[in-house]
């Protein structure tokens, strides 16, 4: 299946729009993002696009690896040594990316046991938007639904 195309020229417009909302977030921020996000994800089609899966790799936590390697019976450690790496901050990511467990039909086949950061993705449905606005401006070149959630934020 292809990926949702990425529209270069929309995603330099919404940077800057999201640089503007860096100065200065309205106050209702949060609520702004939760309505575009609950409205855009209604419409968008993940099983069509997958990018996430494809093209990054989620932060480890200790609760996902105990879910993870209860579900494909293993032992934590093992687990870790066949899936995992360290990075740079000293924070579990998987080893492989695309990710060892998306499908050639990007299903996922550990969905109901799937990592937090993959629950959550592309938090642009969090509590204190103000601080993950630089996330989503780095999301923005992964997640097709990011610069349309971003396009529907009201300025200051
Ligand atoms: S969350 Fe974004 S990048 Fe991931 S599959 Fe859905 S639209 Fe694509
Ligand atoms: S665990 Fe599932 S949702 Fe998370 S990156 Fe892998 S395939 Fe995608």
């Amino acid at each position: 299946m292809q990926p949702h195309s990425l529209n270069q020229k929309e995603i330099a417009e919404v940077s800057e729009k999201l640089r503007c909302i860096r100065k200065k977030p309205p106050a209702n921020l949060d609520m702004q993002f939760e309505k575009a996000h609950d409205a855009v994800f209604a419409e968008m089609d993940c099983l069509t696009c997958a990018n996430c899966c494809k093209s990054a790799s989620p932060m480890i936590f200790e609760k996902d690896i105990e879910r993870l390697s209860k579900h494909l019976k293993l032992k934590p450690g093992a687990f870790i040594e066949k899936f995992l790496f360290l990075d740079t901050d000293g924070i579990f990511a998987f080893r492989q990316i695309p990710c060892s467990f998306l499908g050639s039909d990007n299903y996922c086949s550990v969905y109901e046991h799937r990592p937090k950061a993959c629950r959550e993705y592309p938090h642009t449905n969090m509590r204190k938007m103000h601080t993950l606005l630089k996330l989503a401006e780095k999301n923005l070149h992964i997640c097709p639904a990011v610069t349309k959630i971003v396009a529907c934020i009201e300025n200051a």
